[in-house]
């Protein structure tokens, strides 16, 4: 028996935190330009899919079908360990995380170098009554359960009686007039407008729309004109913004106002902003800045322009990007999928120019525009001076977003689904059963005889005690 220790294997592992679009990219660059052998590459993600965020609010509208707008990292990462967990802890200075797995007992996962790309949630204030009553918007189990929400208040409203209870039902709040928040608002306002014909009870006067802003405008990505142009469109298919406006309670089906108005509704939409990781950013020891994201360089290592930290890389919207082109917002990057797209490809590019003693290049890239989808055949453009609206602006932004889902294989499917609502009609189905997926079989199943009951021996030895009392007085 030889007495030599186990060889410890020197090929450089990577560890990728999170597979959202950041991750996910990097990941699957680093397939293409690895040598075989050059290095291990690990995925943790307590997901298996990538989310392809720009579609959740056609998703919350049944234009695109829940299943299309995700990537399954399996079927497209090949050669990458992929590891259904949550990364709880970085300790960088021993190059060691805490994984927690979705089943089973946490443990200690070493790397050589780390990728952090863990994205970002929804950003809330504490106000009361949105932690347990409002949803967020930024998964697809969100976008599903909005449409479903909003699906089944249509059944009930149908049959109810006018008034208090069946206008709550018809009411949908959606807070922060954003990019997110205008899409869904306008998708979801699209979606109840399609709804009302298929619902004789129910007419477009009975449905309400609020979208409430702290701001006194909507939509910072494009021109003051072009979000006025948005707000009249919104007025014109009966959904109201109120700007200069915040939520200050959503208590008991009630959502308040800072105007002092009070609307019932069952159906509160948070998306006033995100906040980095903090599970990844609060439990480790990477650098961090003011607020709250991982300090990053242009050339995507984690530090600062004087500092490195040696094997620690990070992208997407749990990172602080310097943006060179002098736009962003506070000099850095804004979180959005075309900087997390774009610096995930050039990560990968960067992390084996530096395992082959090469040098890294840094990140530049000029923002293209914004596009955005407002329902079916309507939407806005805006490209520096360049803004188009309307139905042109719709096309550009299924063309857009249709390429730039990953994969021809996801591609095809979501661009298919498009080509058959186009004919067939956008699909009405709610399954929102599916929170309770045994309701029927337990209603009818078959369940053992209860026991016999066990009064009949005790009986018995009532009967017997006043004999043995007489037997015991003779
Ligand atoms: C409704 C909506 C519409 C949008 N529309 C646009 C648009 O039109 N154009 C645009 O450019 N951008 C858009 N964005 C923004 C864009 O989607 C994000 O900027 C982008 O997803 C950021 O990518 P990311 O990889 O940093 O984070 P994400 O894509 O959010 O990925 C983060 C991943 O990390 C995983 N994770 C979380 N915690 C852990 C943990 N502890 N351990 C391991 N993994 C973890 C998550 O499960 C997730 O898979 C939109 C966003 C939303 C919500």
């Amino acid at each position: 028996m030889s007495n030599t220790a186990p060889v410890k294997s020197t090929t450089p592992r990577i560890l990728i935190v999170g597979g959202g679009y950041a991750g996910f990219y990097t990941a699957w660059k680093l397939e293409k330009h690895l040598r075989k052998g050059e290095a291990e590459v690990t995925i943790v993600d307590p997901l298996p899919y990538m989310t392809y965020q720009p579609f959740l609010p056609e998703v919350a509208a049944g234009s695109i079908e829940a299943r299309h707008s995700v990537v399954a990292l399996r079927r497209h990462l090949k050669k990458t360990t992929i590891v259904a967990a949550k990364v709880t802890g970085i300790n960088h200075a021993d190059k060691v995380a805490t994984i927690t797995p979705i089943a089973g007992e946490p443990y200690e996962l070493e790397y050589d170098q780390i990728v952090v790309t863990a994205g970002a949630v929804s950003r809330t204030f504490p106000i009361p009554g949105i932690a347990d009553n409002a949803i967020g918007l930024k998964t697809i189990e969100e976008a599903v359960a909005i449409r479903d929400r909003l699906m089944s208040n249509f059944d009930k409203a149908s049959t109810l009686p006018p008034g208090p209870a069946r206008d709550r039902l018809l009411t949908v709040v959606v807070v922060g007039g954003g990019f997110a928040g205008i899409e869904v608002f306008a998708e979801l306002r699209s979606l109840a407008s399609s709804l009302v014909s298929k619902y004789p009870q129910v007419t477009f006067e009975d449905t309400h729309f609020h979208l409430v802003e702290a701001m006194s405008r909507i939509m910072p990505e494009v021109s003051l004109k072009t979000s006025e142009w948005v707000l009249k469109s919104l007025a014109k298919r009966g959904a109201f913004v109120h700007l200069d406006t915040q939520l200050t309670s959503a208590v008991d089906g009630n959502v308040e106002l800072s105007t002092g108005e009070v609307i019932p509704t069952d159906l509160i939409v948070w998306t006033a902003g995100v906040m980095a990781n903090p599970t990844v950013v609060r439990g480790g020891d990477l650098p961090v800045e003011e607020r709250g994201r991982i300090r990053t360089r242009a050339d995507l290592r984690v530090g600062t322009e004087d500092e490195i930290v040696e094997g620690a890389w990070a992208a997407g919207d749990v990172s602080a990007v310097p943006d060179l082109t002098g736009g962003g917002v506070g000099g850095y990057c804004v979180p959005n999928a075309q900087h997390a797209v774009r610096q995930a490809k050039l990560l990968a590019k960067n992390l084996v120019a530096v395992l082959r003693g090469e040098l890294p290049r840094e990140y530049f890239h000029k923002n293209l525009g914004a596009v955005a989808g407002l329902g079916l055949y309507n939407g806005v453009f805006q490209s520096g001076n360049l803004a188009l609206k309307g139905f042109i602006a719709w096309v550009a932004h299924r063309g857009y977003h249709g390429l730039a889902m990953p994969s021809w294989e996801r591609k095809f499917r979501v661009v298919w689904g498009w080509w058959n609502n186009l004919w067939l009609g956008r699909d009405l189905v709610n399954l929102e059963a599916v929170q309770n997926p045994r309701y029927v079989f337990e209603e009818f199943a078959a369940r053992p005889r209860p026991a016999a009951p066990a009064a009949e021996p005790e009986k018995k030895a009532v009967t017997e005690a006043p004999a043995q009392k007489v037997a015991a007085s003779r």
